[in-house]
């Protein structure tokens, strides 16, 4: 058994329409990848398809975690299995207040219960960790949260549940420049926390972000639903100087691209 998350041709489609065109990438568990590629290439797709989203139809292909195709689970399966989603656009649930959502996510994906004070006193350690402010756990699940709240929100519930796999979708997308280096920080911190043994998938379309992430084992970019080139960060500081055109015209030449 592989310890690695493993996409194997997956093709997706959206309302009828073929969005992922036979995604194939490796990210073993420890390493840190990103994916890059333009607005609309199907990053978001394959992020949803990954949570189960059932919006998203699976075509074909198979994702393979801990020996299983996870297409095959539900999404509270998928994340019992150890595997987390940051959303690109996190929900709003008035009413609901984050430490008792915090709470209640942790004993279902954990399988366990945990009495409220031990909770809390955990709850307050990855707050430290994070160097978050405690008055935030106490407001309704994103209600009225600046977009960098909620992205900082969605890093709590990465620190919170632990998971052993995390894919996030452009969680540095609308921040200035100093939430982009929290969320970064962030990361770097639960990975080192997890002794190097937890796996990132950052999906980005910008490589500001990818500049703070350390270790960033490799970048890949995806167009036209497919994965089209893999490299290391330097790949990443390349597409910053040049975007994303050049790329695409070099791969329709050489026939990669349609
Ligand atoms: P990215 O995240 O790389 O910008 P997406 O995966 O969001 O790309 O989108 C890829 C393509 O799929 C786009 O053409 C988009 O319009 C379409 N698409 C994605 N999700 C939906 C959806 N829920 N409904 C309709 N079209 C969608
Ligand atoms: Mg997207």
């Amino acid at each position: 058994m592989s310890d690695a998350l493993e996409i194997r041709n997956l093709r997706v489609a959206v309302d009828g329409r073929e969005i992922l065109k036979g995604v194939n990438l490796v990210v073993p568990k420890g390493e840190v990848h990103a994916m890059m590629g333009p607005n609309g290439s199907g990053k978001s797709t394959l992020a949803q398809t990954l949570m189960g989203h059932p919006r998203y139809e699976v075509l074909e292909g198979e994702v393979l975690w801990k020996g299983q195709n996870i297409l095959e689970l539900s999404p509270d399966e998928r994340a019992k299995l150890g595997l987390f989603l940051a959303f690109q656009y996190p929900v709003e649930i008035p009413g609901v207040v984050l430490g008792n959502f915090l709470h209640i996510a942790y004993q279902a994906v954990k399988g366990e219960e945990i009495p409220i004070g031990k909770f809390n006193r955990l709850l307050m350690q990855k707050l430290r960790l994070l160097d978050m402010d405690t008055s935030f756990i106490s407001r309704n699940l994103n209600e009225g949260f600046s977009g960098g709240e909620k992205k900082r929100c969605e890093i709590l519930q990465l620190a919170v549940l632990e998971p052993e796999f995390a894919v996030m979708d452009e969680t540095d997308s609308g921040l200035d420049i100093d939430a982009v280096r929290i969320v970064a920080n962030a990361v770097n911190t639960i990975y080192e926390q997890s002794g190097g043994q937890i796996g990132f998938l950052i999906i980005t379309h910008y490589s500001r972000i990818l500049r703070y992430i350390k270790p960033l084992h490799k970048v890949h970019v995806m167009m036209d639903g497919r994965v089209v080139l893999s490299g290391g960060p330097e790949l990443a500081e390349e597409l910053e100087e040049k975007g994303y055109d050049w790329l695409e015209e070099k791969l329709k030449a050489e026939g990669v691209l349609a």
